[in-house]
């Protein structure tokens, strides 16, 4: 199969060409036809399956075949995404695809002045890329008017709720108009993802190209179980061993990425970090020269590595794993991209035995745990598999107690199972209810 043989455009081909692609990769073979024909798409397809081309291409190809030129503060396509490193990504895929198209395209985030965005929005853009709050800045300042619109796109949808815009795209949702064409990206399919996309999708096609929640199988992943306070030092120590080039890592707070950049810098390796509280220009700069390999080793909190696409990037480090695990796929969704391999390990300590768990079950497999000599963990980590269960040493059968008994009474205390142990064992113990919101209730 060939992208000319999808029915692109020679103008697209062209594009194609100059990038190097040769084959539709399997979500841009089955999105680009149904986008030709007008379907709305639920797409479960991760990062680095290609699935920006997916409905880049074809939603270039109708705005170039099809509707009214575009009218002054108006937008006739939409892309919304979740942070503003995935928008500038995607943004630039879009400008590289449509290089030979008489199209504009345009990237709007938060962080940086509205006042140029205003600007370039006076006349018009025919691909307009947003995250979710400053479009709604935009809409609500009387800079962009989306009556015109004939394409929306929600990229990352589970990241965008995951990172609470859940209000602003039900307000997005009311700005837009009835009939459009809707195209869901999500890498997980939740609940919550299925329910916005029945409110926001007219009869999509349904297409999954890898099995879902599955992280990329070109990527070979395990586990360093290690201490907490050790942790700083196994990643030296590993990085030294390993000869490692280009890393991404990623840790859980702003203050945990300082903290490691800080050590790394301190012994004189050449580390960097981004996180949400550093200005976009430097998050945008660090980002910048470890793609050019100025940088070697970039420690980044989710949301701010969210959208990083490097060419071959060999190796990702957890160096504390995400707190959501579905946030794990995105992570190693950096490395082993269109059909490299690529290595993902994770540093993890006791604490983390539920996070560990709750990954595997999401991803369908107990991961490979590694032990580093002299490393070894004081406080164990507990075996864990894909059933998602915490596997704990089997209890020892408890004596009965006898009344009356000088020793200490087991007054509620937690034992392994996680209940309550009864204080007497002729207490039955009490059922637990679940706490869920049934619904109204009937009035009597
Ligand atoms: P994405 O999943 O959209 O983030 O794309 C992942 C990477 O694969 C990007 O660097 C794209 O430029 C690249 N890519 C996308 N489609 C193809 C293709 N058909 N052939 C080669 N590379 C591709």
């Amino acid at each position: 199969m060939t992208f000319a043989t999808l029915g692109l455009i020679e103008p697209l081909l062209r594009a194609l060409e100059t990038l190097g692609y040769q084959t539709p990769t399997p979500v841009q073979a089955q999105a680009i036809p149904a986008v030709l024909a007008g379907r709305d798409l639920m797409a479960a397809a991760q990062t680095g399956t290609g699935k920006t081309a997916g409905f880049a291409l074809p939603l270039l190809q109708l705005l170039t075949m099809e509707g009214p030129k575009v009218a002054a503060n108006s937008a006739r396509a939409l892309i919304l995404c979740p942070t503003r490193e995935l928008a500038e990504q995607v943004h630039a895929s879009v400008a590289e695809y449509a290089q030979h198209l008489p199209l504009t395209t345009y990237a709007v985030y938060g962080g940086v002045s509205i006042n140029p965005q205003m600007m370039k929005l006076r006349k018009g853009v025919d691909i307009l890329v947003a995250t979710p709050g400053r479009l709604i800045d935009l809409f609500r300042q009387n800079a962009l008017k989306l009556n015109q619109l004939q394409t929306l796109v929600l990229d990352e949808a589970d990241r965008m709720l995951d990172l609470g815009f859940s209000e602003e795209l039900a307000n997005i949702y009311r700005m837009l108009p009835k009939k459009r064409q809707t195209l869901l990206f999500s890498a997980t399919f939740s609940d919550d993802i299925r329910l916005l996309a029945g409110q926001m999708l007219n009869d999509p096609l349904s297409i999954e190209v890898s099995p879902r929640n599955v992280a990329a199988n070109t990527v070979k992943q395990w586990v360093v179980p290690v201490d907490k306070k050790r942790k700083p030092e196994l990643f030296v120590h590993l990085m030294r061993k390993g000869r490692w080039k280009q890393v991404l890592v990623f840790a859980k707070t702003r203050n945990g990425v300082d903290a490691l950049v800080d050590k790394l810098q301190g012994l004189g390796i050449n580390a960097d970090g981004i996180h949400g509280d550093k200005p976009q220009a430097t998050r945008q700069r660090a980002l910048d020269r470890f793609k050019a390999s100025e940088v070697q080793i970039l420690v980044a909190t989710d949301v701010a590595a969210r959208g990083l696409d490097i060419e071959d990037l060999p190796l990702v480090v957890n160096f504390d794993l995400p707190i959501v695990a579905e946030d794990y796929i995105h992570r190693i969704g950096r490395t082993g991209r269109a059909g490299n391999t690529g290595e993902a390990i994770s540093l993890v300590c006791a604490d983390e035995v539920n996070m560990l768990s709750a990954i595997e079950m999401l991803t369908r497999q107990t991961l490979t745990r590694k032990m580093e000599a002299d490393f070894e963990p004081e406080h164990r980590v507990p075996d864990t598999d894909a059933s998602g269960q915490v596997v704990k040493k089997p209890k020892k059968p408890k004596k009965p107690k006898t009344s009356g008994g000088g020793g200490k009474r087991n007054l509620g205390k937690w034992v392994d199972s996680g209940e309550v142990a009864p204080a007497e064992p002729s207490i039955k113990p009490v059922r637990k209810v679940p706490v869920f919101n049934t619904g109204p209730r009937k009035k009597k």
